[in-house]
């Protein structure tokens, strides 16, 4: 199954649940608008190389299109045509004024000088410019980019443009980001998982978690993890998974990686191999890197009772299938992920009114637009008898639907 067959898996069982008609499945199985962009680039060595890029628009049915850019060597079109429609979902279960987008660029960052990064994020913006737009689409950092990147976006936009602070999210501050947003996906992880346990009256303080993925997403989830007194045991990168069975100083790793070393020459003794973290003894396991890492071949080790999905697409349909069957609590991702394109949401809103909000104020709001969109996913997993999974997908694709009626689509 291709990973765009995989998310129209789970949005063809909320089609199920709300009784759509073909012609709607048709409609919201594909994307509205696909480009495929060359971005030729004249690298260090005055050779021009030519990578490829792409901008997925899946609905725009409830506003601007949004969605974060990812600089990935596995980037390709079906990967963004999933995560494009994956974003539909999440802004429409938040309740965000936005559509679903993603795009990317298949590059390995690692591999590539600063100024040859620039070229790309200047030249990939400009090439996909004319689709875009402060009320039209508006991306935001994903795996592989960050708010250097955003910025010079923002500035290539601008400078056929004019100034545009809005045509993108996840800026740095002093250009107009939103206090809060580096750290929001990770934070809104914890947020969602603290919600989680009040709401089964357990206590999430007393529980141990392992993170695979230690990036922008899987540090501030451990970070805030520990700093509530959760026992974190272990994290992985991709150079291997740090496990120690008492709890892992994540404030020192944090240092550790802090100037690109990686988590294998770390000071810890328990040194495992990359994919260890997955099949660990702990309470909950969160994935926060790539997609598609829990599937056939490795569901079955998990030992986990819970997985809160920090990565978008983490789980593949036949793993998510088998671990709800056995009884595996799962967070899904267009909610336990969601943080990031919250506080997008309060950056561009920012950004129009040119008025500029507290990091309490940040954190207040989006704490609350969490636990609101976390309420109504145990409402109708109760109503329904459904997964947290098919709640979220109802109720975002619901609104999606009520979107498209009532602007005469269908
Ligand atoms: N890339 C993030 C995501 O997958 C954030 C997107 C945004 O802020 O627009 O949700």
């Amino acid at each position: 199954m291709s990973f765009a067959e995989s998310s129209n898996y789970f949005f063809k069982q909320a089609a199920k649940l709300l009784e759509l008609s073909e012609d709607t499945i048709t409609l919201l199985s594909q994307p509205y608008r696909e480009l495929h962009v060359q971005v030729p680039i004249k690298m260090q060595n005055n050779k021009t190389k030519v990578f490829q890029g792409y901008r997925v628009q899946h609905s725009g049915a409830r506003g601007p299109y949004k969605g974060g850019i990812r600089f990935h060597p596995e980037v390709d079109l079906d990967e963004v045509r999933a995560l494009a429609q994956l974003m539909t979902w999440k802004t429409a279960l938040v309740n965000v004024p936005f559509g679903g987008a993603k795009g990317g660029v298949s590059i390995d960052p690692s591999t590539l000088s600063e100024s040859e990064l620039e070229d790309i994020a200047r030249t990939y913006f400009q090439n996909i410019s004319h689709i875009l737009g402060v009320k039209r689409d508006v991306p935001a950092p994903d795996m592989g980019t960050n708010e250097q990147t955003m910025a010079w976006m923002m500035d290539s936009y601008g400078a056929k443009f004019g100034h545009s602070p809005g045509i993108v999210t996840g800026k740095p501050i002093a250009l107009g980001g939103s206090e809060g947003r580096t750290a929001a996906t990770g934070y809104g992880v914890v947020i969602v998982l603290k919600h989680y346990f009040q709401h089964m009256a357990q206590d999430l303080t007393k529980q141990s978690v392992a993170i695979q993925g230690f990036g922008n997403v899987g540090m501030y989830a451990a970070k805030y993890l520990s700093e509530l007194g959760c026992k974190v045991v272990a994290v992985s990168d991709v150079s291997a998974t740090v496990y120690n069975e008492n709890g892992l100083d994540i404030k020192s790793l944090e240092n550790h990686i802090a100037d690109g070393s990686l988590l294998k020459d770390c000071s810890e003794k328990n040194i495992l191999d990359r994919d260890a973290v997955l099949s660990l003894n702990c309470d909950i396991l969160i994935p926060a890197a790539i997609g598609g890492v829990i599937n056939s071949s490795n569901w079955e080790n998990i030992q986990a009772s819970l997985i809160v999905e920090a990565a978008n697409a983490p789980i593949t349909p036949f793993a998510d299938y088998h671990l709800q069957n056995r009884g595996t609590v799962i967070l899904p991702d267009i909610l336990a992920n969601a943080g990031g394109v919250i506080v997008s949401y309060f950056e561009w809103t920012q950004n129009i009114q040119q008025h500029w909000w507290s990091l309490e104020r940040v954190n207040q709001e989006l704490e609350k637009m969490l636990n609101d969109a976390a309420n109504d996913c145990f409402v109708i997993q109760k109503d329904k008898n459904v997964s947290l999974r098919e709640a979220a997908y109802f109720i975002g694709v619901q609104r999606v639907i009520e979107a498209l009626e009532l602007r005469g689509f269908i």
